[in-house]
């Protein structure tokens, strides 16, 4: 087992100080130091080198005033913090730092839920909360709320997921959109309400999102100006009744139909929900390995793909989707549904049950892992207007850039209704360099293909962060500097999230 990395121009000796430093902040118990502990916090599914992502410690503080202390101990001694809620952002990067040596700063300790209100459907919570805690909560004690899961919902954390701009699949699946109120923690050990927080004994913080002046919650999303201690979150009321609706397109090139059908059932909310609409091969992954449907040289033929799903019955194109409303609406809307989907091709098949559009947690992505073992995984989130046309060429161009490099093309594209997030995962095996390397190379081809034809990116993971700052323009990059400089001029918070460094 090698030796944990040391934060940037800090020599050992002085490292050992800053820990015993820590270990007075928070307590000997919640600071990680040996390598065999720091090991799960420096694994990663990405297609990059480990050792680049190697954290120097890690640190538990229970409370605001214990982060308080350790912010206090990294400026002096100037070590980075990379801070994690629950640390498990699978294919981003899990709780692994941006960069070698930083310390995390974990926060699962801090997992209190401070209130509920089941009237106005929100929730105060600490970052270590669960969705699983959340919900439970909600079922002790019968209070009529859901809650919108992304997919590894029982072990993650409604803070983590959120600040990373994450997704589920209800209506409320835009989790960012759906916070309301935070408290931060600046690098200087000042505390910031946001929203209506400030005010006095606030009796609006969770039901009012922008407060007075300038609305800056944007600013702690995706970015590493301050630690979130406490987020507010609105959630939904529990819905008289739901459908969930299955609607299958049979040809692969069926897709831009199948889009161009959807936009206008989702800009008029007829669909409320983030439904999803998958390939077949994604698909196939909750069913079968790979090595039974090919086991020929690089990626996997789209024809034989095809031809492989549609002897188990499957189409080339699913949407999930799900009405909710009383059941009278719900008649009402599948009749429009139906008429506008069946026209574009599809079959529907009207009574479908999935456990993320229904309030249930589940683990049932994590399939995905046994396509091809191995344990690699990446995700490719480029944004596409939700056009037919634009989804084709989406299509064609990913396809086209994983078939040089032996990649199987999925996806899954969760679609609004403006845009579509349209998630590509890569999935490799972790255990073979070779593969891992040309998966990384891949990656990089995508990325600046698709910025070439004019794409941006709804989230990266560690390693590709810099690569991705860059294609989305100098200007933003200077301005999230001169904030960063202004906010943290040590640098102390996650250096190199999302590319942003003093
Ligand atoms: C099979 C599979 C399916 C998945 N499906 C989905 C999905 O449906 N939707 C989805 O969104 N994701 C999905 N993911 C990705 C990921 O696992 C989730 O997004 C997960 O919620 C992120 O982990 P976390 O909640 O533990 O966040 P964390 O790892 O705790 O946090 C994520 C990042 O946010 C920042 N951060 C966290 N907490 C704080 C804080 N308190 N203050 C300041 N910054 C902070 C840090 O930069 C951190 O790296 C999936 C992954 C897998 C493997």
């Amino acid at each position: 087992m090698s030796t944990p990395a040391l934060p940037p121009g800090v020599g050992a000796g002085e490292f050992a100080r800053a820990l015993a430093a820590f270990r007075d902040a928070v307590g000997a118990n919640h600071v990680l130091s040996d390598a065999a502990q720091l090991l799960p916090y420096g694994r990663v599914m990405l297609p990059v080198p480990e050792e680049e992502h190697q954290p120097s410690g890690v640190v538990m503080p229970q409370s605001v005033a214990e982060i308080q202390r350790v912010l206090a101990v990294a400026q002096r001694y100037k070590i980075p913090l990379w801070t994690v809620s629950t640390g498990r952002n699978f294919g981003y990067g899990s709780a692994a730092p941006a960069t070698a040596g930083q310390v995390v700063l974990d926060l699962k300790r801090m997992n209190r839920i401070i209130a509920v209100d089941g009237e106005l459907g929100t929730a105060l919570i600490e970052p270590g909360v669960t969705y699983k805690q959340l919900q439970d909560h909600l079922r002790e004690r019968n209070i009529p709320l859901w809650l919108d899961f992304p997919a590894p919902g029982p072990l993650v954390s409604p803070v983590g997921n959120s600040l990373e701009r994450g997704g589920g699949l209800t209506p409320y699946g835009d989790h960012f959109g759906h916070v309301c109120g935070m408290e931060v923690v600046l690098a200087d050990g000042s505390l910031l309400k946001t929203g209506l927080g400030g005010v006095a004994n606030t009796q609006s913080w969770q039901a009012h999102r922008y407060g007075f002046g300038p609305y800056v919650d944007g600013l702690f999303s995706q970015s590493n100006f301050g630690i979130v201690t406490k987020m507010g979150l609105w959630l939904m009321p529990a819905p008289p009744a739901h459908r969930t609706i299955m609607a299958q397109w049979w040809r692969d090139d069926d897709i831009g139909r199948a889009v161009d059908a959807i936009r206008p059932l989702r800009l008029s909310e007829t669909i409320q929900n983030f439904g999803v609409l998958a390939n077949a091969t994604l698909i196939m992954t909750s069913m079968t390995k790979r090595r039974d449907v090919y086991d020929g040289p690089g990626a996997i033929p789209t024809a034989r793909a095809l031809e492989f799903a549609k002897s188990k019955g499957l189409p080339a194109w699913v949407y999930l989707f799900s009405l909710y409303g009383t059941q009278e609406q719900i008649d009402v809307d599948t009749r429009i549904v139906t008429a506008a989907l069946e026209a574009s091709g599809a079959t529907l098949v009207l009574d479908f049950h999935d456990p993320m559009q229904s309030n249930e947690l589940s683990l049932q992505a994590f399939t995905l892992f046994n396509w091809n073992g191995g344990g690699g995984l990446c995700w490719f989130s480029p944004v596409c207007p939700n056009r037919g046309t634009d989804v084709v060429r989406q299509t064609d161009l990913a396809r086209r850039i994983m078939d040089a490099h032996g990649v199987d093309f999925m996806t899954g594209m969760t679609i609004n209704g403006r845009d579509i997030l349209n998630v590509m995962p890569l999935v490799f095996n972790r255990a073979d360099a070779a593969e891992t390397l040309r998966v990384r190379t891949c990656f990089h081809e995508l990325l600046t293909a698709f910025a070439a034809d004019g794409y941006g990116f709804y989230r990266t993971g560690i390693g590709f962060m810099d690569r991705v700052a860059e294609l989305h323009g100098s200007a933003s990059r200077d301005f999230a500097q001169r904030l960063k400089r202004a906010l943290d001029p040590h640098g102390i918070l996650a250096p190199g999230k999302s590319g942003i460094r003093v």
